[in-house]
């Protein structure tokens, strides 16, 4: 089970998808005293902005958005987080293996043993969300060798193989039940699921963290959790995609499970 020298990782596109991803288990396993770090790779300057604030530059956008992401992290009691400042809504056309790269640095800088990110669904489907899991696939081989990503900025970081890679997903029945607008993951893929009731609040808390995006997408999440309170936000739920292959039909509940620490 979870202790102090366990590490999460979770790497997502933009400042929110952490907030309407897998904050709940973000929130609990930092109760439990593990380490929670959140990468994000963009600043979030394309994201629309509520009409009040008027028409902001896309470093306005960008400042106010990461002011945000704090206030989200410190309702998660996230450990730290980074942001890599890469171009939101082009990571798709920027440069693979930097995108790559800067996820390996983070890895070798923090050293966790669970990696969270984005499957294929991408959840919503943006691209931004598609790529970054892929990058987060090839940081997650990448960073242990040491024939990789070596010299320049990642010159002084020890190689790091961090013990599974999960993708956060939905379950296509979920989807399916609640008629969600958001693309589930076949059911017989989702191998872990984890118990976050008590930690909802949390959630909702991260989430009106991120002010500029609650209109009118705000009103649209309400509705889409309103029936969904009971039953599914209690439970976050992973594909384990890489490490440790969990071999039993039996649904993991913890991400530690089988991780031995060194
Ligand atoms: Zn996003």
């Amino acid at each position: 089970m979870a202790e102090e020298r366990f590490s999460i990782m979770a790497v997502f596109a933009h400042p929110n998808d952490e907030s309407f991803g897998p904050a709940s288990t973000l929130a609990k396993y930092a109760t439990l005293g593990v380490k929670t770090y959140l990468v994000c790779a963009t600043r979030g300057e394309k994201g629309a902005v509520r009409r009040e604030e008027g028409s902001l530059s896309m470093e306005e956008v960008a400042r106010m958005r990461e002011e945000e992401l704090k206030c989200a992290a410190e309702a998660i009691n996230l450990t730290d987080f980074r942001v890599l400042g890469y171009p939101d809504g082009g990571l798709q056309e920027m440069d693979f293996q930097e995108l790559t790269g800067g996820i390996v640095a983070a890895v070798r800088e923090l050293k966790p043993q669970v990696l969270i990110t984005f499957g294929p669904e991408g959840i919503t489907g943006h691209t931004d969300h598609i790529v970054v899991g892929r990058a987060t696939e090839e940081a997650f081989r990448a960073a242990g060798d040491p024939r990789r990503f070596s010299g320049g900025i990642f010159g002084d970081r020890e190689p790091h193989s961090p013990s599974k890679l999960y993708f956060y997903v939905l379950p296509q029945r979920m989807v399916e039940a609640f008629n969600l607008n958001l693309r589930g993951t076949e059911d017989s893929l989702v191998t872990t699921e984890i118990d976050v009731s008590g930690f909802e609040d949390v959630r909702a808390r991260a989430i009106r963290c991120h002010w500029t995006q609650l209109e009118p997408a705000h009103k649209k999440h309400d509705r889409e959790t309103e029936g969904l309170k009971e039953k599914y936000l209690s439970i976050n739920y992973f594909q384990l995609a890489a490490g440790r292959i969990n071999t039993s039909d039996k649904i993991e509940r913890d991400l530690f499970s089988g991780v031995d620490l060194e």
